[in-house]
């Protein structure tokens, strides 16, 4: 097989090229060789070997020509060999290496060499695009990472969303990857993992896939980097070498070490690649229990706080709603106040038409206060046919004004008694305080239910407002 490129030339070349690569501090992969390449090729560096021999040269030197190539020539077909090896590249892409190959051995090759040369730059040029295609498929995996954790967010409850390590594992996930960092995350994250799975039985076997995943991934990114990080360190070295000055076949050799070198890094990215392809899978089947089961812990917990007669908040819903909203006016300095509401004659209505009509108007009264409160405001049930209102940002007077539209509202509703399709007219009465800086929750029920009394002693259908002073008394008295 003659050749159209020289000694001096291709020596030249593969020098330039590494040179380019140490410059550039990229790995010697085929894709960082071919990037290279075409851009001395483009700077018109790799044209003049390209040329096909001029007719008539002397045949000797021809021969001479082709033996100073061969080495050349071989790293050329290892590098098309080994980016083409499979999962990286699609089996119409390896065809046609075997036929460009197959062109650059043929008798008539020197002829050829200008569509050799077009075959060889049209080949990196698809195979940079699989890659991408491969990088894009990772750029998923960390997609899906993320969503992981933002579900298990979900899953977790409130306590997940502002967690030290769930903010470590959503930076762990971010762009460009770090190993330590992921590790750090995995550390932190895996006894926090732990200590939920203790607390939250109930789901466990979807969270514990979920678990897996997460720490497979964070594993195989973690291994990943590691290579990488290897392979960086040793090229490095072999960068040094290369710039003190290598000759004919001591670069020659070092060329085929890198390229073993990149063998390896290939296949660890390939194992990478068939790591993240099971952790994707496992993550699709643990999303889809994790999404099933979600609605079922919604509802669990739902009924942890609910009370179930009338679906208002039951008394640790009430505390977590009162420790949320006191926690709220007293850092921004707003107000906040409270009612309790009392069934006027709750006693006397269920005897006169059922239990069952008196439970028709406890649900009836939360029903009213739905529609009639502010989104934010909670409604409670303290027990028997006692209710809490919780006004956040509202003073004494407009909590008044709120429990006075509510009080309207539910007797403007007149229960059906379904069995005669009577309508009843229903009351309650109630008690306002304005929250004080520094007042328990006790105090404040204190002073609300005072005020109720005071409405049932002054005729019932009332609200009752609790003096601020009284407040201050009371805490003064308390200490
Ligand atoms: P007042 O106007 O002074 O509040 O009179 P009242 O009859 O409402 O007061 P009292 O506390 O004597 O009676 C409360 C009644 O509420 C007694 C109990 O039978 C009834 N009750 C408590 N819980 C429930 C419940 O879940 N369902 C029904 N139907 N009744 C309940
Ligand atoms: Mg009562
Ligand atoms: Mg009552």
């Amino acid at each position: 097989m003659s050749s159209g490129l020289s000694a001096a030339s291709a020596a030249e070349l593969a020098r330039a090229a590494f040179r380019r690569l140490a410059a550039l501090r990229l790995p010697p992969t085929p894709q960082n060789y071919s990037r290279v390449w075409a851009e001395l090729e483009h700077a018109g560096l790799a044209q003049a070997p390209g040329e096909p021999a001029a007719p008539g040269a002397p045949q000797a030197s021809a021969v001479a020509e082709d033996a100073a190539a061969a080495p050349w020539r071989q790293l050329w077909e290892q590098a098309v060999q080994l980016a083409l090896q499979p999962p990286a590249a699609a089996p119409a892409l390896r065809q046609r290496a075997a036929q460009l190959l197959a062109a650059a051995h043929a008798p008539q090759a020197t002829a050829q060499l200008q569509a050799v040369l077009a075959g060889n730059r049209q080949l990196w040029q698809d195979w940079r695009r699989l890659r991408a295609e491969e990088q894009l498929a990772v750029d998923r995996m960390l997609e899906l990472f993320a969503a992981i954790v933002g579900h298990l967010d979900q899953v977790f409850g409130g306590e997940a969303g502002g967690a030290a390590e769930f903010v470590e594992l959503r930076q762990a996930g971010a762009r460009p990857l770090d190993a330590a960092r992921i590790e750090a995350a995995r550390s932190l994250i895996e006894p926090w993992l732990r200590r939920q799975a203790a607390l939250q039985r109930g789901a466990l076997d979807a969270r514990s896939t979920s678990r897996e995943v997460v720490g497979q991934v964070l594993r195989s990114l973690d291994s990943f980097l590691g290579e990488n990080r290897a392979f960086t360190t040793s090229l490095q070295g072999d960068l040094h070498r290369l710039q003190g000055g290598l000759e004919g076949e001591q670069l020659a050799q070092l060329a085929q070490a890198l390229l073993r070198r990149g063998t390896e890094l290939h296949r660890s990215s390939e194992d990478f690649a068939t790591r993240l392809e099971q952790a994707q899978q496992q993550a699709e089947q643990a999303l889809q229990r994790i999404q099933s089961l979600e609605s079922e812990l919604q509802a669990a917990s739902r009924q942890l706080l609910e009370d179930p007669l009338t679906g208002a908040l039951n008394r640790r819903g009430l505390d977590a709603a009162f420790a949320r909203d006191s926690a709220q006016a007293a850092q921004a300095t707003r107000s906040f106040s409270v009612a309790l509401l009392d069934l006027d004659h709750f006693k006397r209505v269920n005897d006169s038409y059922g239990h069952d009509f008196g439970d028709e108007a406890l649900r009836g009264l939360v029903q009213v206060a739905r529609k009639l409160v502010r989104p934010g405001d909670s409604i409670a049930r303290m027990g028997g046919e006692e209710f809490m209102v919780l006004f956040p940002d509202s003073d004494a007077v407009s909590a008044q004004r709120a429990v006075e539209r509510l009080l309207q509202g539910f007797r403007n509703r007149r229960m059906l008694v379904r069995n005669t399709g009577q309508r009843v007219e229903l009351s309650f009465s109630a008690g306002v305080a304005e929250f004080q800086p520094g007042e328990d929750f006790s105090c404040l029920y204190r002073r609300a239910d005072t005020a109720l009394r005071q409405a049932k002693e002054g005729g019932r259908q009332r609200v009752c407002v609790a003096p601020a002073q009284q407040a201050l008394a009371d805490v003064a008295g308390d200490a």
